[in-house]
């Protein structure tokens, strides 16, 4: 090359560089590509296809006489598949045609009938970035041996060029989708989100946010999420480690509307990169709804078990009174019968305090009614509780007690429900000649009651969620049950300062255990 020649394809590329770095766009970039190399080499006609990851056509510009025109993606595939651009992409290798009527690789459609468009010369090569094809470039002038090797160098020169250009304006494309589907996505979203600085200064709320709120989404911008949201500065403040590791934060609040009134709302806190700069998301959902059916469902409750409580203790104070009027020693077949009823009662009385201990203690009450125990006597009267009933499951119940046992400060009556559970528990889901036992160990400041079944098992998965309230198992082989008897013993476990667990093998029975302080917490 002369040094003139060298000197004017520097300029060129130079120029080439320029243009291309004018707008990141590819509508803009593909037809500047084009032009350029059809200017360039002098040619008539140029065809930039554009390919996606996938190596499938994702755009395409066509310029015949300095003019774009329009084309169809059947008419690019078909390039693709049966043409000189196929050709390339395949062999991944530029192709220098010197007569396109003497060349397979070339395909004749419709539109390019020998006689009349007669034979012309062509150039393809492929457009990279880096190793990733990122498109097609074809260069056609309409007489034959035109191109020679040094239009192919300049081309190639362009093209390597471009390809960056390209695969910059679709990486481009793809941010500027992304950030619509993003705004899409804030702007449409029924829950209140507002985004703010670290300081919580609002920079940005959406539509639902506004009218939760009852501000205007201009008053909200610029104001303090404080304004909302009275607790938020000791929030970011508290959970500033976590939200810096990307932590997502819930916790429940009230929002102060404009109106004045407040109203509850589970708030949802990430930290996000929004346009370069460090922010805080929040979601504000509104729980107002939820609350009041979680109100209404707990008066309901409570107002059936108060009900059931009162005829239920009459029934109690009747059976009492029959108990020493029926003479059992001349009706020795009625003493069954009213043992069964006595023992019915007791249990509906136990399942009622415990229903409404449950709602106490998820109040969380305290517990004010502790006195020492003994808790060999508590462990042998809960075994007689359930002896009829594993009796009758021809199971046996076996004690193992150490010979001194410490009195533990507790809510005796509550415990002693927490136990008799675990046994009926025990009992119910073990088959038939089953055999349980229970005991009590202690050491330091802890006491541990256990109950150990030859059941089924609890399998590893379930053997946390069975504590939480209306958790039932899935097996057809269970017993029917409400869930709330595990729910109870954890709760009234916990309000004493301990802790309940299980280990359990499927198919090889389980084991509850629950742990107090032996002095009052
Ligand atoms: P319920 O027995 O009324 O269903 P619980 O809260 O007492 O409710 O128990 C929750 C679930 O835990 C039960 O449905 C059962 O699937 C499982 N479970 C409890 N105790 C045992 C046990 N000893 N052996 C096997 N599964 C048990």
């Amino acid at each position: 090359m002369s040094k003139d020649s060298t000197r004017s394809s520097l300029e060129l590329l130079f120029n080439v560089s320029r243009e291309l770095a004018r707008s990141p766009d590819l509508p803009a970039v593909l037809p500047r590509v084009l032009t350029l190399s059809v200017k360039n080499v002098d040619a008539e006609r140029g065809t930039l296809i554009v390919l996606g990851m996938d190596e499938k056509p994702v755009d395409a510009a066509i310029v015949v006489e300095g003019q774009l025109i329009s084309h169809t993606s059947s008419q690019l595939q078909a390039t693709l598949d049966q043409g000189l651009a196929g050709w390339v992409l395949r062999q991944q290798k530029p192709a220098l045609l010197m007569d396109t009527s003497k060349d397979e690789r070339w395909l004749r459609r419709a539109d390019d009938d020998l006689l009349r468009t007669g034979p012309k010369s062509a150039i393809c090569i492929p457009v990279k970035s880096g190793e990733q094809l990122v498109g097609i470039l074809t260069i056609v002038h309409s007489t034959p041996n035109f191109f020679n090797s040094d239009h192919l160098a300049l081309l190639q020169a362009i093209a390597d060029q471009a390809g960056i250009a390209i695969s910059n304006a679709l990486l481009y494309n793809s941010l500027q989708s992304a950030t619509r589907r993003y705004r899409e996505l804030f702007e449409e979203n029924i829950n209140p989100l507002i985004v703010t600085t670290w300081s919580g200064e609002i920079l940005e709320a959406n539509r639902a946010a506004a009218s939760a709120s009852g501000y205007a989404l201009s008053d909200l911008t610029g104001r303090s999420i404080e304004m909302l949201e009275p607790s938020s500065p000791k929030k970011i403040k508290e959970e500033t480690d976590a939200l810096r590791v990307g932590a997502n934060i819930s916790y429940v609040s009230e929002l102060h509307g404009k109106d004045g009134k407040n109203y509850p709302a589970e708030i949802f806190l990430v930290s996000a990169r929004i346009g370069g700069q460090e922010c805080l998301q929040w979601t504000l959902r509104d729980i107002t709804e939820r609350r009041e059916l979680d109100h209404l469902r707990e008066d309901l409750s409570a107002m059936i078990y108060h009900d059931l409580r009162s005829p239920l203790s009459n029934i109690i104070s009747s059976l009492d009174m029959l108990k020493m009027l029926i003479p059992f020693d001349k009706n020795p077949n009625i003493l069954p019968v009213f043992q069964i009823s006595e023992r019915s009662t007791e249990r509906m009385q136990r399942l009622i305090e415990s229903l409404l201990d449950i709602n106490y203690l998820e109040a969380g009450q305290p517990i004010t009614n502790k006195r020492e125990t003994n808790i060999r006597e508590m462990v042998y009267d809960a075994v007689e509780v359930i002896a009829p009933t594993a009796e009758s499951k021809k199971q046996k119940v076996g004690i193992q007690l150490p010979d001194s046992l410490p009195a533990p400060v507790m809510d005796s009556d509550m415990i002693r429900r927490v136990l008799i559970n675990l046994l009926e528990n025990a009992v119910k889901y073990t088959p038939v000649e089953g055999e349980l036992s229970t005991g009590v160990s202690h050491d330091g400041a802890w006491i541990t009651i256990w109950v150990q079944d030859s059941g089924l098992g609890i399998p590893p998965e379930d053997q946390q969620r069975i504590f939480e309230k209306f958790t039932r198992l899935q097996s057809a082989r269970f017993p029917k049950g409400l869930g709330l008897g595990l729910a109870f013993c954890s709760l009234a476990v916990r309000a004493h300062g301990g802790r309940i667990w299980v280990e359990s093998k499927e198919g090889a029975g389980s084991r509850f255990f629950f742990r107090l302080p032996i002095k009052s917490t």
